[in-house]
């Protein structure tokens, strides 16, 4: 018919789910995305996984918000609503009923009022940076314009950094430890370079899952003939592609790296003219006198590795010509994963792994653009290009480029993620925007995030579904979906690609960068960039690529990248130092971009998890992803391909733990802990180590982090939701 008959377009995108940031050709006809192909790349040369091959329909879910919505009055923020109805969802019906729809101008006038008036009151009091009762959490699943305009808005328009992302619950403790030991958070060399790499270190990352194409980088790198080093407590899928499984027992990270670094220094494997002249002196003397204690025979027990293993692998890793370490959540979601990852920064450091081909550090990124919003500056700690906000000229570059008067942005750092809930649950944060972030799912302890959401005096949410943390809302403002985006995106290597827009927003949605300059304008900034409201196309010279070149001017690392010529390479590796630099995947072959370009060696310190196992809860409870589903699945559980493959949740068990339960696969358990309780559907699975269980983090049924610790990394406030104790009881089936 004439629909058929009605050309297709392809555009040319990447994908929204996970960093390893594959490129994309949308294929699209009537307004309708038809079909999704992987396109040749840097990142992924053709090569897609299920979400982005499938996953992408959610844009066309009848659930987008196509309205602005405000809170009736009569509808009190209520969280009990987020709790599984009779057919173990949430009752949408409930959720929507609470708002009413608006016109943009009402919602964008309440929507600032709201954040004026808590502002006024704040600064009547003198409140300044920390202080001031107003945060924001802005997106790793936007571009880096809406990140640079997210943080530009809440610094300028609050004078305050209480703004952070998801970041601070994923790579926080990475990053921390990166910038302490080698100046710089960002990965080293990207995935692809493992095609370089003799050995590989894979620890506490399931990439299988979460970054299946960079898995199918290092499944192409093992048979090439590189062996394969596979370190979690967890079995999982490339373990088969494994010369060596280490699996650990949860939490014992440190014990585990110590001995490995132990078996260096005491057998002479130290890279010594490496560490001589790349390597703060006096740093591998005090490393080596704290090694002393964790020996590889000392450590088997704790770690739960036969010594001679440890000792094997640490040679073979030592004397690797090239060796690359990956790795994920597994090691930074601790409350000593700055400590895991310090030890994994001094393996690479003491024998020179780093700096060449086929080695270095690279921590998996989990969102498409968790790397470019923390360069932008959604951190509060630090300026776009991780420049301090302690650091007067960083202040002072930003306050000139954002129109500011001179000591307009504090000093100190904003609080972070956690640190923000806990304010707003004791009434010291009262009034937040957040834009594409679900903390109402993602948060640990989550049903204290949702209480400390309720209790705010105004919350606007910019998002494109009504989620578990948009229903908690003042007011609701409808925004794009990322194949409807004009923008940049940084994807886990540092490679910026542009993002074109294959589709139109639905209704009266808007674009996410509008939405930021509308809000902007009503708080009395001065900000006129011209965004189109619909995205608009990639252009010279448009709204977005105005914001693209004023971020770009602050940032060191993409000094050379203008708008322009990334509309013309349309992918490309920062740094870029100038015009002609063709960027550099690369990086630290020279030095490393500390005070003296040389890298500190930090000892990690052995600390026991925050909430060991113990009679009341005798097992261990290990969050994470799965294939399927990217994150809170506010997308991909309205992906209806995603969705049909797994349906419900469940939590898999060792199938001798169920068997000691008295319980065969599928029937359910109620799993519990100090935090709350879910209700869920087990799952048999060998690969989980007998004695944990192992929850995924996406459905709002049976919501993981209602059960999960909030116990903070001391360095990087990152949460310990890999480890907790958990008790499991059998419950009769529905
Ligand atoms: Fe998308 Fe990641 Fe899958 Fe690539 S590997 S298609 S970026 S989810």
């Amino acid at each position: 018919g004439a629909y058929a008959r009605r050309a297709e377009r392809v555009v040319r995108s990447v994908c929204p789910f996970c960093g390893v940031g594959c490129a994309v050709d949308l294929h699209v006809r009537g307004g309708r995305l038809e079909r999704v192909d992987g396109a040749p790349g840097p990142a992924n040369d053709g090569r897609l996984c299920v979400k982005g091959r499938f996953g992408m329909d959610y844009v066309h879910h009848p659930q987008r918000l196509t309205t602005p919505l405000i809170r009736r009055p009569d509808a009190p923020k209520d969280p009990s609503l987020l709790a599984p109805g009779p057919d173990g969802r949430p009752d949408p019906a409930a959720l929507w009923a609470q708002f009413r729809p608006a016109t943009w101008e009402e919602a964008l006038d309440a929507a600032a009022a709201g954040l004026a008036r808590v502002r006024d009151a704040a600064r009547a009091q003198g409140l300044r940076g920390r202080a001031v009762p107003v945060a924001g959490f802005g997106s790793a699943k936007g571009s880096n314009e809406e990140a640079y305009l997210f943080q530009k808005l809440l610094r300028s328009a609050f004078g305050t950094h209480n703004v952070d992302h998801c970041t601070r619950l994923c790579h926080a403790s990475s990053v921390a430890a990166l910038m302490e030991g080698i100046g710089s958070g960002a990965v080293s060399n990207p995935v692809r370079d493992c095609a370089h790499a003799d050995l590989i270190v894979l620890i506490g990352a399931n990439p299988a899952q979460n970054h299946p194409v960079a898995a199918s980088w290092i499944k192409n790198a093992v048979r090439r003939g590189a062996r394969l080093v596979l370190a979690d407590p967890r079995r999982t899928e490339l373990a088969r592609h494994a010369w060596r499984t280490l699996a650990f027992k949860p939490g014992t990270d440190v014990a585990l790296l110590n001995a490995l670094l132990h078996v260096i220094v005491t057998e002479g494997l130290v890279d010594e003219a490496f560490v001589a002249q790349r390597v703060h002196p006096g740093d591998l003397e005090a490393l080596r006198a704290h090694l002393q204690a964790f020996s590889p025979e000392a450590m088997a027990p704790v770690c739960g590795i036969d010594a001679a293993t440890l000792r094997e692998v640490a040679r073979a890793y030592a004397t690797a010509p090239a060796a690359m370490i990956f790795w994920g959540m597994g090691v930074s979601q601790h409350a000593h994963g700055t400590d895991n990852a310090r030890a994994l920064i001094a393996l690479a450091l003491l024998t020179g792994q780093i700096g060449r081909p086929g080695t270095g550090l690279h921590p998996l990124r989990g969102q498409n653009n968790v790397q470019g919003a923390s360069d932008a500056g959604l951190i509060p700690m630090v300026l776009p290009d991780y420049r301090r906000v302690a650091d007067p000229l960083a202040r002072a570059a930003a306050e000139a480029a954002w129109g500011l008067p001179p000591g307009a942005l504090p000093d100190e750092p904003g609080l972070t993620v956690v640190e923000i809930l806990d304010a707003a649950h004791e009434g010291r944060i009262h009034a937040m925007l957040i834009q594409g972030e679900n903390p109402a799912m993602s948060d640990p302890d989550v049903a204290h995030a949702r209480a400390a959401l309720a209790r705010l005096e105004h919350l606007v949410v910019i998002d494109i579904f009504l989620t578990e943390t948009a229903a908690l809302a003042d007011v609701v403002l409808p925004a794009t979906a990322w194949p409807e985006k004009t923008g940049s995106v940084t994807n886990t290597d540092r490679l910026v690609q542009l993002g074109r827009p294959a589709l139109a927003p639905p209704g009266q949605a808007r674009a996410d960068a509008w939405i930021l300059e509308q809000l902007a304008r009503r708080l009395g900034l001065d900000w006129h960039y011209g965004i189109d409201p619909l995205g608009g196309a990639p252009e010279p010279g448009s709204g977005i690529g105005r914001v693209f070149d004023e971020m770009a001017g602050l940032m060191p690392a993409l000094a050379g990248l203008t708008w322009a010529r990334l509309l013309r390479v349309g992918a490309i590796t920062h740094p870029v130092a100038g015009p002609d630099d063709p960027g550099r995947p690369i990086v630290f072959t020279e030095g490393f971009p500390t005070a003296d370009g040389r890298a500190r060696l930090v000892p990690a310190r052995l600390t026991a998890p925050a909430e060991p196992p113990d009679a009341d809860y005798p097992y261990v409870l290990i969050t994470g992803r799965q294939l399927e589903h990217w994150h809170t699945g506010a997308m991909t559980r309205r992906s209806a391909v995603l969705d049909a493959l797994e349906p419900a949740p469940h939590v898999s068990l060792h199938p001798a733990l169920l068997a000691r339960l008295g319980l065969r696969a599928g029937q359910p358990v109620r799993l519990r802990t100090r935090r709350g309780s879910v209700t869920v559907a087990t799952r048999a699975d060998e690969a989980v180590p007998d004695g944990a269980a192992f929850l995924p983090f996406a459905y709002a049924e049976a919501a993981a982090n209602l059960l999960t610790i909030a116990a903070l990394d001391p360095v990087a406030k990152i949460a310990e939701v890999k480890h907790c104790a958990v008790a499991i009881e059998p419950v009769a089936a529905a």
